[in-house]
C-alpha cells in the first residue's frame, strides 16, 4: 500500500506540537480487501498470514473483544503511518498498543514505583481485557503512536484470534477501531469492509464483538496513604462500579476548545452520516410530514407504545425484549449502522439509564448526536 503522510493544516499546531493535520490516503494500491476466517478452533492459517503482513511493515484489521482494529507493529512507524492514513486519523489522535503478555508491559511503558501496585492489581483483575491504562511511555515506543505525548495508552486484548497474533508476531501491536475517522467502530468483519474495503490488504474475521464498545481508558493519580484517583478518558466495559474497589474514579473534564484527553471523547463521534437525535422520550416524538424517520429503541417490546405509533420507516431494538445493558452494549454500534443504511432523514434514539454499562453507552449515543 503506498500510503502516504499528507498533512492537511487546519488551524496551526495544538498544544501537543502536532498540526491539527487529516492524515489521508494516497494512492492507496490495494485493489480489494481479503476478508480470512479465523475460529477458535481453526486461527492457524489466518494467524500466520496476519503475521506474515504485519511483519512486512503492513495493517490488517483483527477482531478484538470491544470493536475491530485496525492493527501494525507497534515499533515499526511506516506500518503505524498507514493506519492514521487508512483511517484519514489526525495525528493529534493517539493509538493504543496491545501487549501479548504482561511481561511486555515494560516494553511499552515505564511503571512509576508509586502506582506499580495498583497497575498490577488492575491487570490481575480486568487483563485480558478490556480495560486502557495510560502510563508514561518507553522511549521504543515510536511518537507517531502515541501522538508525540510522553504518555501510552495500553491494554491487553481477550480476544482469543487476537492474543495468537500478538503472541505470534512478537510485538506490541498498534490499534484504533478499524473505521474511518469520526465514524461508527466496527463490531463485525463486514462493517470493516463497508468502512475500510481498498485501503487495507486484509480482516481477519473473527466473528461479532463480544462487548460491542471500546475500551474504558483511565489514567492513574497516586495519593499519600490513599486509594489512588483514576481519571476516566473514555467511558466503556468496565464500569465506574468495577473500578472502585480500587481507586476513586473521577471523569476526566473536557474544556472547550481544547484538544481532548482522548480524541474518543471529541464532541462528534462515532458518528452515523444519517443525523442522529436523543428524544428523552420517543413518545413525546413528532414526525415532520414527508420526511423518513428511524427508531433506536431500547428494548422496542409489546408494551413501549410508542415502537409502532409512528410510522417509523425502520426501527432498531437495542436489546429487544429483555432490556439488558450487556446487549445493548453489543448491539448499539451494529444498530446504528443498520439504521444509517436505511435511506432516512433523521433517526430518533431513546436515552437507555446511565447506571453501569449505561454510562457508556450514552456517552456514544451522545457523540453519535453531535453533527461534525
Ligand atoms: P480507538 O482505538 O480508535 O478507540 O482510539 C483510542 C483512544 O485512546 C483515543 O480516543 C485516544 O485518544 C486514546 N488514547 C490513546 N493514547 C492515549 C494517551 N497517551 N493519552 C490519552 N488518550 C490516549
Ligand atoms: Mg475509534
Amino acid at each position: 500500500m503506498a500510503a502516504s503522510l499528507v498533512g492537511r493544516a487546519k488551524g496551526g499546531t495544538g498544544k501537543y506540537g502536532f498540526a491539527s493535520a487529516a492524515i489521508v490516503c494516497q494512492n492507496s494500491g490495494v485493489p480489494e480487501t481479503r476478508i480470512v476466517h479465523a475460529s477458535d478452533e481453526d486461527m492457524k492459517p489466518a494467524v500466520r498470514e496476519a503475521c506474515g503482513l504485519l511483519r512486512a511493515g503492513e495493517i490488517v484489521a483483527l477482531p478484538t473483544e470491544t470493536v475491530y482494529g485496525l492493527a501494525a507493529d507497534a515499533f515499526q512507524p511506516e506500518a503505524v503511518a498507514k493506519v492514521f492514513a487508512a483511517k484519514e486519523r489526525p495525528a493529534f489522535d493517539p493509538l493504543i498498543v496491545h501487549i501479548g503478555s504482561r511481561r511486555d508491559l515494560a516494553r511499552v511503558a515505564l511503571v512509576p514505583e508509586d502506582i506499580s501496585e495498583t497497575v498490577n492489581q488492575l491487570a490481575t483483575e480486568f487483563w485480558p481485557g478490556p480495560l486502557t491504562m495510560i502510563l508514561p511511555k518507553h522511549p521504543d515506543v515510536p511518537d507517531l503512536v502515541t501522538s508525540g505525548l510522553p504518555t501510552v495508552a495500553v491494554r491487553q486484548s481477550a480476544h482469543p484470534v487476537f492474543r495468537a497474533i500478538n503472541k505470534e508476531l512478537g510485538n506490541p501491536i498498534a490499534a484504533p477501531s478499524a473505521n474511518r475517522f469520526g465514524r461508527i467502530s466496527p463490531t463485525s468483519a463486514s462493517a470493516v469492509i463497508k468502512e475500510l474495503d481498498g485501503r487495507i490488504p486484509m480482516v481477519v474475521d473473527g466473528g461479532a464483538c463480544s462487548e460491542g464498545l471500546e475500551s474504558t481508558i483511565l489514567s492513574i493519580e497516586p495519593r499519600d496513604g490513599k486509594k489512588p484517583i483514576f481519571r476516566l478518558h473514555r467511558a466503556g466495559p468496565i464500569t465506574k462500579e468495577q473500578l472502585q474497589k480500587f481507586g476513586k474514579v473521577e471523569k476526566v473534564k473536557e474544556r472547550a476548545g481544547e484538544l481532548p484527553h482522548a480524541p474518543g471523547q471529541l464532541p462528534s463521534h462515532y458518528a452515523p452520516v444519517t443525523p442522529l437525535r436523543i428524544v428523552e422520550d420517543p413518545r413525546d416524538f413528532r414526525p415532520e410530514e414527508g420526511k423518513r424517520y428511524g427508531l433506536l429503541c431500547y428494548r422496542g417490546g409489546d408494551d413501549d407504545a410508542y415502537v409502532r405509533r409512528h410510522e417509523w420507516d425502520a426501527v432498531e431494538a437495542l436489546s429487544p425484549g429483555s432490556g439488558k445493558l450487556a446487549e445493548a452494549a453489543i448491539r448499539l454500534f451494529f444498530a446504528m449502522r443498520q439504521l444509517d443504511e436505511a435511506g432516512l432523514d433523521e433517526i430518533i434514539a431513546e436515552p437507555v439509564s446511565e447506571t453501569g454499562l449505561g454510562v457508556a453507552i450514552m456517552d456514544r449515543l451522545r457523540r453519535a448526536s453531535v453533527r461534525p
